[in-house]
């Protein structure tokens, strides 16, 4: 039977604290996530049953829930804030579905908790549509990520810069621990709770390169926490390159160690192609932008391996040598993964020394015309496939004739591909997406759902579902913004 289970509540009282969410005058459904609700297992629809609107907008509690806010500390934009937590977010449990797969249920902006800092512990409901859009499309481009399964409107007013109305999202990730939750117990506290942790962590999520405990070669928890984390981070960040996504706050209270994307709250997609793309209106250096980021993930993950280093080794040199080591291999498993993408979005079988001034070149040509990043790709696509007149991409796209001068160079370098051609060819299709969910659409979502219209929301969320083809009305879905339409600027939110 799926249920609410507690694991990381009876770690003990150090990691968390007792947090019924704060009722909520007048809530109401503005989305819910049937299908992810199927998977789950989960049988209440709070669109039918008022007691499940009711729990989840923090009115009234579900059975076998027991909410708690947990303690986690980061480094945001390089300073260390010795502790944070969920400041508007409220754990009401971890769900364990029919097949046995636990997730975290969280209600964010539920209310003030014990770890608020001042702040209201609520959010607008600009900020829940965009987590539950993005992360929702980000899931059926598959990439690893938390999911939206319920945004409810609360029916009272947010101060912001202006009044907003409020809304909750019911997150579901594979657990919320963080970079940042284990800095909390290294850095801040005295370290006694640490060894716990990292045991739990690793029951939690890496159980299965764990190894066997009885043999004499088996890694430490540390070291297999810290491997684990260092291959998630390489393959998640080269899926985000590849798609263009810009985080936007890759705090290391905002990398979840179980390599999932999390907290969508100044992120965009890319739409023209710009190398050193950066939206965020609080990330004036540019900490965060596209290409730095996997040099960043990489940089949360030697903070990781600082935090690990007692339980690396009892001798300091040693476990410094066995963090560097691991932490040495990120830059190649990163690549190794970036590289496998690229080669299959451009149809090529595996890259060589003279592909990479190819790819260069097509960058370039990107930039310098603006063109579109993600049809770009697509084009490429549909022109291997011989498909560029069946689709409507001719009338959201044109390419300059530099880059069908190019597109013939790398026509011909297709012809050396050794793989079966029509595969490498046809797989283009499956990481070349149509559809993206572009700032423009998420921001007329969002101020249309301000108004209570939520059909078009809908809408957008439901084409997400499908981004690898094209549907009847993609000149809606698919085009690029407008000169007037293009969001430079993206804002938090909190
Ligand atoms: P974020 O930028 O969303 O990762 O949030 C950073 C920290 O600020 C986390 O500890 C949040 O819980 C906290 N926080 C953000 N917004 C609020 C809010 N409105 N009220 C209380 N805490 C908040
Ligand atoms: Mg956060």
């Amino acid at each position: 039977m799926p249920g609410f289970d507690h694991s990381y509540a009876n770690l003990g009282k150090a990691f968390s604290t007792p947090q019924p969410p704060d009722p909520v005058s007048q809530p109401s459904v503005m989305l819910w996530n049937e299908d992810l609700a199927a998977s789950l297992g989960w049988a209440g629809d709070p669109r039918s049953q008022p007691q499940f609107l009711q729990a989840l907008a923090g009115n009234q509690p579900l059975p076998d829930s027991k909410p708690i806010a947990t303690v986690y500390a980061g480094h945001q934009f390089g300073q260390y804030n010795p502790q944070l937590g969920d400041g508007r977010a409220t754990l009401l449990g971890e769900w364990v579905d029919p097949q046995g797969n636990r997730f975290d249920i969280q209600l964010k902006g539920a209310g003030p908790t014990a770890y608020s800092r001042g702040g209201d512990g609520r959010s607008p409901i600009g900020p829940v549509i965009r987590e539950y859009v993005v992360s929702e499309a980000m899931h059926a481009l598959g990439v690893r990520t938390s999911r939206a399964l319920a945004a409810i409107s609360t029916g009272e007013p947010v101060i912001r810069n202006r009044v907003e109305p409020g809304g909750i999202l019911t997150r579901v990730a594979s657990s919320h621990l963080r970079v940042g939750t284990i800095q909390y117990f290294a850095m801040t506290r005295g370290g006694d709770e640490l060894a716990p942790l990292v045991d739990y962590i690793v029951s939690r999520h890496f159980s299965e390169t764990a190894g066997d405990p009885q043999s004499a070669s088996h890694p430490t928890a540390a070291v297999t926490l810290l491997d684990g984390v260092c291959q998630h981070f390489a393959r998640l960040t080269s899926h985000w390159q590849v798609l263009g996504f810009v985080h936007g706050v890759l705090n290391t209270d905002n990398a979840l160690l179980c390599g999932e994307t999390i907290d969508y709250g100044p992120c965009a997609f890319m739409d023209h192609f710009d190398p050193q793309a950066c939206f965020s209106s609080i990330d004036r250096q540019g900490r965060y932008a596209w290409p730095n980021q996997p040099g960043i993930m990489h940089w949360n993950l030697a903070v990781l391996a600082e935090c690990l280093l007692p339980l690396l080794h009892d001798d300091d040199e040693t476990a410094k040598h066995t963090a560097q080591e691991i932490i040495d291999q990120y830059p190649a498993r990163f690549h190794a993964h970036h590289q496998h993408w690229l080669a299959a979005k451009l149809g090529l079988d595996h890259l060589t020394d003279p592909d990479h001034s190819l790819i260069q070149r097509f960058h370039d040509i990107l930039a310098s015309h603006e063109l579109d990043f993600t049809l770009a790709f697509r084009w490429l696509t549909e022109v291997a496939n011989e498909s560029l007149q069946h689709s409507p991409l001719p009338e959201l796209f044109s390419a300059p004739e530099e880059l069908s001068d190019w597109a013939e160079d790398w026509q011909r370098r297709r012809q050396l591909n050794t793989a079966d051609p029509e595969d490498v060819t046809r797989a283009m299709q499956w990481v070349n997406p149509a559809v993206i969910p572009r700032n423009h659409l998420v921001q007329r979502g969002i101020d249309l759902a301000e108004k209570g219209e939520l059909d078009w929301v809908e809408r957008l969320v439901r084409r997400g579902r499908k981004p690898f083809e094209w549907q009847a009305d993609d000149l809606e879905w698919a085009r690029p913004p407008h000169e007037d339409e293009r969001v430079t600027r993206t804002f938090c939110g909190t």
